[in-house]
């Protein structure tokens, strides 16, 4: 590996890429597999014999370009979102990660910045490294917190191009108010800010956490970016979207590459999209899981962060390391985000969540 990386040296490699290392949570074939959110429930039979139909059905037609504005899924995704949007203030791409690469790409670049507010989604800072933008990390609170007055008064003194709000967030696992986006959104008003509100999770979050979809009308500058990989259980599919005013979209048509949505994969949404119920029916039984995790791990001495995901993060971790590996070698993944005394471990089914808290106590009562 050595090796590779001196003659990855030797290449003439962006200033701004030299010394990075890529996104890499580790793809371990272990049985329990909760570690980077997935929605762990196979997909339901309905759901995947109307994907393997409509997905057949586009193959026929694979030797044309796909729709370039993928036009059904966008009616389809706007139906969903609700609030009055329509097909013309959705977009898509493959996975949520490239919506906001397109983002980035349309309004960062070099000489221009984005902040985040860490700890967060550890993709913001290397979409920003491979668009060239500057990635200005903010403050929260010594509890992970961030509140609307806080998070107003670092993007004012900052005036950066764009603010990444991930709510609920990654890997804390909780929401944000609405007041936070709506401060945030004016104090970026001087500068012009593009204020983005990632709600990866929103679907998880519990009853009557309102959404920044809300928000939208009459605020041109915001973007509620969404994906189908969690609760809608098609991370395999890479299917991504925002919402937010037309213009937004006219934006990111002078980045996107013609045709990125293909044909399999817009079919794989429309078909998803038109058995929705079906599809997020896993949703509920995912939440009992989560809230489950919350209080078990309390009850075992833990400090579970409240949770509005499919995720929940937790300190009072005495020894990380011993713990991720005591539950690796029982077959089960969870994840260490590099935080001294916290893990994150996705909600998985009801059995799979009893063999993390089982191996959990387990190892807690040998002493780990
Ligand atoms: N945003 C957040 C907060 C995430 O955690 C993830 C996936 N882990 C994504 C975006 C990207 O998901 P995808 O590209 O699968 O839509």
């Amino acid at each position: 590996m050595n090796e590779r990386l001196n003659r990855l040296a030797n290449l003439p490699l962006r200033e701004n890429l030299q010394g990075l290392a890529p996104y890499g949570a580790p793809q371990i074939d272990v049985p329990i597999q909760l570690n980077v959110n997935e929605n762990t429930h196979p997909l339901p039979a309905e759901v995947h014999r109307a994907i393997v139909e409509e997905v057949s059905a586009a193959a026929v037609g694979l030797n044309r370009y796909p729709d370039r504005e993928f036009t059904e899924l966008r009616e389809r995704l706007a139906a969903y979102l609700g609030h009055g949007l329509a097909a013309e203030n959705v977009w898509a791409a493959n996975g949520s990660n490239e919506v906001l690469q397109q983002i980035l790409q349309a309004f960062g670049g070099p000489g221009r910045s984005v902040m985040g507010f860490p700890p967060t989604y550890s993709m913001y800072p290397l979409l920003a490294s491979g668009t060239d933008t500057t990635y200005i990390p903010g403050v929260r609170s010594a509890d992970y917190g961030l509140s609307a007055h806080d998070a107003a008064e670092q993007v004012k003194a900052a005036a950066p191009n764009i603010v990444l709000l991930c709510s609920p967030n990654n890997p804390t696992g909780t929401a944000l108010g609405l007041d936070v986006v709506e401060a945030v959104y004016e104090a970026g008003r001087a500068s012009n800010t593009v204020v983005i509100v990632d709600e990866a999770y929103a679907e998880f979050a519990h009853t009557g956490t309102p959404s920044a979809l809300s928000l939208l009308p009459g605020r041109e500058r915001l973007i509620v970016s969404r994906t189908m990989s969690k609760a809608f259980a098609l991370a395999g599919a890479r299917i991504g979207y925002l919402a937010a005013a037309p213009e937004i979209s006219d934006a990111i048509r002078l980045v996107r590459l013609p045709y990125h949505l293909s044909a399999v994969t817009q079919a794989t949404g429309n078909a998803a999209l038109k058995h929705i119920d079906t599809l997020l029916a896993n949703v509920e039984a995912i939440k009992v899981q989560r809230d489950r995790i919350v209080s078990e791990l309390t009850r075992l001495g833990f400090t579970p962060a409240s949770s509005d995901s499919n995720f929940v993060f937790f300190g009072g971790v005495k020894n990380t390391k011993a713990i991720w590996e005591g539950l690796l070698e029982a077959g089960v993944i969870i994840r260490d985000v590099g935080i001294p005394g916290h893990l994150r471990v996705t909600a998985g089914t009801e059995a799979e969540t009893t063999a993390f808290l089982v191996r959990l106590e387990e190892l807690l009562t040998q002493g780990v």
